[in-house]
């Protein structure tokens, strides 16, 4: 099974993440921040995930890892 592992230290909302994943699980925290002052991308199901790491490949900021778990 695959895991999507955020650093949230490097996220900064762009949100094409959210836009490349292709089952619509991750979102843009609604309830966290990180230092730099933006809200982390962070995934809402895990049960969903393919592993199809469209998500990392997209981050412009190698903010996204896939593990396997
Ligand atoms: S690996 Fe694919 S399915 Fe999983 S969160 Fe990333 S884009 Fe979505
Ligand atoms: S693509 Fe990267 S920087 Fe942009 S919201 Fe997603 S995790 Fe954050």
């Amino acid at each position: 099974m695959k895991r999507v592992v955020f650093n949230e230290e490097r996220c900064k909302s762009c949100e094409l993440c959210i836009n490349a994943c292709p089952k619509k699980i991750l979102q843009i925290s609604k309830d966290k921040m990180n230092n730099k002052g933006y809200r982390p991308a962070e995934i809402t199901d895990n049960e969903k995930c393919i592993g199809c790491a469209f998500c990392a490949t997209i981050c412009p900021d190698a903010a996204i890892k896939i593990e396997e778990v």
